[in-house]
């Protein structure tokens, strides 16, 4: 890296991994992140002149098509942000000779497994929204270039909508809720991963073989629960003993797009070769209550 500060172009800065990459990423560089009405996904050219004009040494595109369910009605729309628009990205990045990171998710599995999945394991999605995800990691690998792609799951933050707001909300309009508990992932709050990826853009700017730091990685905490268990470990972070919660099979809920069953990750690539340390996550969860004491909910949830 030579000494001028590297520029940063961070797409995606109003969601819920964005913002916090926002603070996460400033001190490596100058971020520029401009929004959605600057640099529409949808809009190829633009895409590509931003990059272009930005001279970026790391783009991080926390942009996506994010609502799962829709996605299942919405597959052109899907398919333009999740795997048309990295396509695009990875074309600039390569061009320009900029990092590009790039996020993806557990849901490009397809949950037949019982042990957490690593980058080894055969994606196979079973909804839209995963699907489309898992084209654009594709369009990554068959372009090249300098990328990381990073899978994570179970997002949660204090915007936008996830699951531990609207569970906080649901807490403050019953006194008994019923959770699903036969689908088993990771929870994820989007400050540790917006830090463990400013770990990673780090070494991507500064490594002295940066380049051997290229690929796919998962990146969760450890650990591994329910919806139903994740919902306990709310209501008991957040004080609130007045809420019990009980749990029933997806079948009580159901939803356009199919969910697997099984989608913890196993992160073991992405510790050791960024030398990271993965907390649990409900160190996760504890950090957050601290950093958010009040988790207001709203919208759609998105995945
Ligand atoms: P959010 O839904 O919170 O944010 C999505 C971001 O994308 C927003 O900034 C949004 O901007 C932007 N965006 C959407 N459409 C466009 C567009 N056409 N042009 C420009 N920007 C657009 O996403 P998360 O932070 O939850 O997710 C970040 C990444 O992590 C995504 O790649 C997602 O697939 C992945 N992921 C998320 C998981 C989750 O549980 N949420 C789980 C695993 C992976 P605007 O504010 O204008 O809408």
């Amino acid at each position: 890296m030579s000494d001028a500060t590297p520029t940063i172009l961070l797409l995606g800065a109003t969601g819920q991994v964005g913002h916090e990459l926002r603070r996460t990423l400033a001190p490596l560089g100058t971020v520029q992140a401009p929004g959605r009405d600057e640099v529409d996904l949808a809009a190829a050219d633009t895409l590509r002149r931003a990059v272009v004009e930005t001279e970026p040494a790391l783009i991080v595109n926390a942009a996506a098509y994010t609502d799962v369910d829709g996605a299942e009605g919405e597959l052109e729309r899907a398919a333009q942000l999740n795997a048309e628009a990295p396509r695009v990205l990875a074309e600039a990045a390569r061009e320009t000779e900029a990092w590009l990171v790039h996020y993806s998710t557990d849901y490009v599995f397809d949950g037949e497994k019982r042990t957490p999945y690593t980058e080894e394991d055969a994606p196979n999605p079973i909804n839209v929204y995963g699907r489309t995800k898992r084209e654009g990691e594709q369009a990554l690998q068959e372009i090249g270039g300098r990328s990381v792609i990073l899978r994570s799951s179970w997002v949660y933050s204090d915007r936008r909508s996830n699951f531990v707001r609207t569970m906080l909300q649901l807490a403050d309009e019953r006194d008994h809720l019923t959770v699903v508990d036969d689908q088993i992932g990771v929870p994820t709050w989007a400050g540790w991963l917006a830090e463990a990826t400013a770990t990673i853009g780090e070494q991507l700017l500064t490594g002295d073989d940066s380049s051997s730091l290229r690929g796919l990685y998962h990146l969760t905490g450890t650990g591994q629960t329910s919806w139903y268990g994740f919902a306990q470990a709310i209501f008991a972070q957040f004080g609130r003993t007045d809420v019990s919660v009980e749990p029933v099979p997806s079948t009580e809920y159901p939803s356009s797009a199919p969910r697997p069953s099984y989608s913890a990750l196993d992160s073991t690539r992405a510790r050791t070769t960024f030398d990271l340390t993965l907390p649990t996550w409900t160190a996760q969860l504890a950090r957050f209550r601290e950093r958010a004491p009040q988790a207001e909910p709203e919208s759609t949830p998105s995945g």
